[in-house]
């Protein structure tokens, strides 16, 4: 008996001893997901710095987002009366290729139901599309509406998009140069028919292409695109073609009313104004709305 009782307390005192260990603290102590390593040597600190700095335009974006589409959009409105020259590729590189030399069937700009922020290229289903430009390739993935997209960063600070396409030949990280074949063209996404939808966008921001590709020519107008106020400033038609487009979309329906609707704020979301509301519905500005009733908009 004597044996059991000192065996037990053998065991406690072991069990207690390994619930102090600093070692098992400092494990508990780690915020799960944490992937900074407990200590990095010299060599493996100069490597992890090296592979930032190797990314193109890493000072301009501070990272490098291999999940999101889009890169975060710089505010324009601080680029004042500023211009800024980016040279578009360096000496020693591959300068600029066409992606396909087809037939241009929509351009940068306004359209029916949304803003079209790039350049359609006619081309058929499997026809080879190349990299614009030396570069990274940031993004490789299937979207709703861009299909199979890659999405490449240049030196330069640009990013080019290849999208709707059948097959993609990259991969998340690859360096590429200007004229390797990326993917194949397609039609996938929202696309009616085989395109390539491609687009060039500044920190975020779409520029159109047509500011420093000649479409019919095939290259470059320049090898230096100067970006101003003025390369954006398209953004106010398309923020109003967006409003439009909320507008006719809330037009006809009916909206029941639910507790805390105000007419401004149905007006609002409907993309119209309370004097509409109030004229359609026989209503004044001041009329108390019922919960339940139907309003027109
Ligand atoms: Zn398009």
């Amino acid at each position: 008996m004597k044996k059991i009782i000192l065996s037990f307390f053998l065991f406690i005192s072991i069990l207690t001893l390994r619930a102090v260990n600093p070692a098992d603290i400092s494990i508990l102590n780690m915020i799960p997901g944490d992937t900074i390593p407990l200590s990095l040597d010299e060599d493996e600190l100069m490597d992890f710095n090296d592979s930032l700095v190797s990314f193109p335009a890493y000072d301009l974006y501070c990272g490098w987002d291999t999940v999101n589409i889009h890169a975060a959009k710089f505010d324009v409105s601080c680029l004042k009366d500023s211009t800024k020259n980016i040279l578009l590729y360096s000496e020693n590189s591959c300068g600029y290729v066409h992606p396909f030399e087809g037939k241009i069937t929509s351009s940068f700009g306004p359209r029916k139901r949304r803003y079209h922020y790039g350049v359609d290229i006619d081309l058929e289903t499997g026809d080879c599309v190349a990299a614009a430009f030396d570069g990274r390739v940031r993004i490789v993935k299937k979207s709703k509406s861009y299909g199979n997209v890659i999405v490449i960063r240049h030196s330069s600070g640009l990013e080019t998009y290849y999208a709707h396409l059948s097959q993609l030949n990259v991969e998340i990280g690859q360096e590429v140069f200007a004229g390797q074949v990326i993917g194949l063209g397609g039609n996938t996404g929202r696309s009616r028919g085989s395109h390539l939808h491609f687009e060039v966008r500044y920190m975020g921001q779409p520029i159109n292409p047509s500011q420093l590709i000649s479409f019919d020519q095939h290259k470059l107008i320049s090898d230096t695109l100067t970006i101003s106020s003025n390369t954006f400033s398209y953004l106010a038609e398309a923020k109003k073609a967006a409003a439009k487009n909320a507008h006719s979309k809330g037009k006809g329906r009916v909206h029941v009313v639910k507790k805390g609707d105000t007419l401004s704020a149905i007006a609002r979301k409907y993309g119209t104004t309370t004097k509409a509301l109030c004229q359609k519905n026989g209503l004044k500005s001041t009329s108390k709305l019922r919960l339940g009733q139907k309003i027109r908009t």
